[in-house]
């Protein structure tokens, strides 16, 4: 079976898949007819996986609509997520019921780029140094190197990390709206091609670490991969009162002691209640690379009393999202895109600005919960 349907076997026919679910059933001896269901063309998802055998169904829901005044997404959404989590989007609803009672929440990408960082081989300081020195005087090359390989991606900034006789060089790159992992490896491997024939530095891995890819790292939460995004919303006390059943000081007293201090004493990279949870569900609702969730769980929370209004805010160094490319591609995810207008071209960072504010609408309604002591119960009756 492996060699015939094997790893090179691109553009599989659903008889081919059939087949090979047929010969997995045959050798576990279990019967695989939910795997067997599924509508989309084994054909063009054969560019998504090998080996494919069916699908894998997760419930779709949604939260919202929610009122979000981003530079790029302004309006009123409803918000795809895919979850096994009984209660957490009833909990997302009901934060953005209150962000929309409060006048929606404001929302900005503050940065956009790709990173890819290989690491060389050098001879020692001295030539370290030369090949640092030849890097800084050759960007032009560089780029228009990484402009033979992609018309959308465009090299934007070149940073070195000399360690021993290692030498990390972190290219960051505009993918444009896609979120850019392929594109950004090919053209970091043709740059690299050159720079060891001019330096005789020897490139011992396309990916160092620094770049660093679907690993929770303080070098991503500090200066930001893919997008930064940003959003915040401003709650009267009356609404945290009625809709939140507590008060501004108890939900800012939870979120420092947990959110702040409590991240801090168990080291956690970012400091949050659950950010991963609404990210993980709108990536797999939307064809993101579930993988990628780790970045995004280094989201910082932050609450704080403003004349007894709760002023609350959500920091996301890492929202590595495409909307063309990937898993976009698939007819659910495709669709799943279309529900918030952010398919193809020109809304990447539209789709990263709706990731953030129902982040922030996760993180309100959860905090809230635990200041009121709501947590427990709300699982109880909707999720068990
Ligand atoms: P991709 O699907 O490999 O590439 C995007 C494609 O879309 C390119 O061919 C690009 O053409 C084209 N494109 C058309 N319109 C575009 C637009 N408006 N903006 C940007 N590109 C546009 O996607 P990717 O984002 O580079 O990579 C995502 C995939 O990489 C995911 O499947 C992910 O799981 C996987 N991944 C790979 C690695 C790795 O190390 N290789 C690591 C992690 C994840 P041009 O290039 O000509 O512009």
């Amino acid at each position: 079976m492996e060699e015939k349907k094997g790893l090179k076997n691109r553009g599989y026919t659903h008889s081919d898949v059939d087949e090979r679910r047929e010969a997995v059933e045959k050798f576990t001896g279990t019967g695989l007819e939910n795997i067997s269901k599924f509508s989309f063309d084994s054909e063009k998802a054969s560019k998504n996986i090998e080996n494919m055998i069916g699908a894998t169904q997760i419930p779709l829901g949604f939260a919202g609509p929610v009122t979000i005044k981003g530079d790029h997404a302004d309006g009123e959404f409803i918000v795809p997520l895919a979850t096994t989590e009984g209660a957490l989007i009833a909990s997302i609803s009901r934060g953005m019921s209150v962000i929309n009672d409060s006048g929606g929440a404001r929302v900005k990408v503050f940065q956009d780029g790709m990173t890819r960082a290989p690491v060389f081989r050098t001879d020692g300081i001295d030539h370290c140094t030369k090949v640092m020195e030849w890097i800084d005087s050759n960007i032009d090359l560089l780029s228009s190197i990484v402009d033979t390989t992609t018309n959308h991606g465009k090299l934007t900034s070149v940073e070195s990390f000399p360690a021993g006789r290692n030498l990390f060089i972190r290219f960051t790159y505009g993918t444009g709206d896609a979120m850019g992992m392929n594109m950004a490896t090919i053209a970091t491997e043709a740059v690299c091609k050159t720079i060891e024939t001019h330096t005789g530095a020897v490139m011992v891995s396309v990916s160092g670490n620094l770049c660093s890819d679907k690993k929770a790292a303080a070098i991503n939460m500090i200066k930001g991969r893919g997008k930064l995004v940003i959003a915040e919303a401003l709650i009267p006390k009356e609404t945290v009162e009625k809709k939140l059943h507590t008060s501004t000081e108890s939900i800012v007293e939870t979120s420092v002691r947990k959110n702040l201090i409590g991240s801090s004493l168990s080291v956690t990279l970012g400091a949050n209640a659950h950010a991963a949870n609404m990210i993980a569900a709108i990536y797999i609702a939307t064809g993101q690379d579930p993988a990628q969730v780790v970045s995004g769980s280094m989201t910082t929370t932050m609450c704080e009393n403003m004349n007894e209004d709760l002023y609350i805010s959500v920091r996301l160094p890492a929202v590595e999202v495409g909307t063309v490319g990937g898993g976009t591609r698939l007819p659910t995810q495709s669709e799943a895109l279309s529900m918030i207008g952010c398919l193809g071209d020109e809304k990447a960072k539209k789709l990263a600005e709706i990731i953030a504010v129902t982040v922030l609408a996760g993180e309100l309604s959860t905090i809230s919960a635990q200041a009121a002591g709501h947590l427990g119960k709300a699982h109880q009756e909707l999720g068990r």
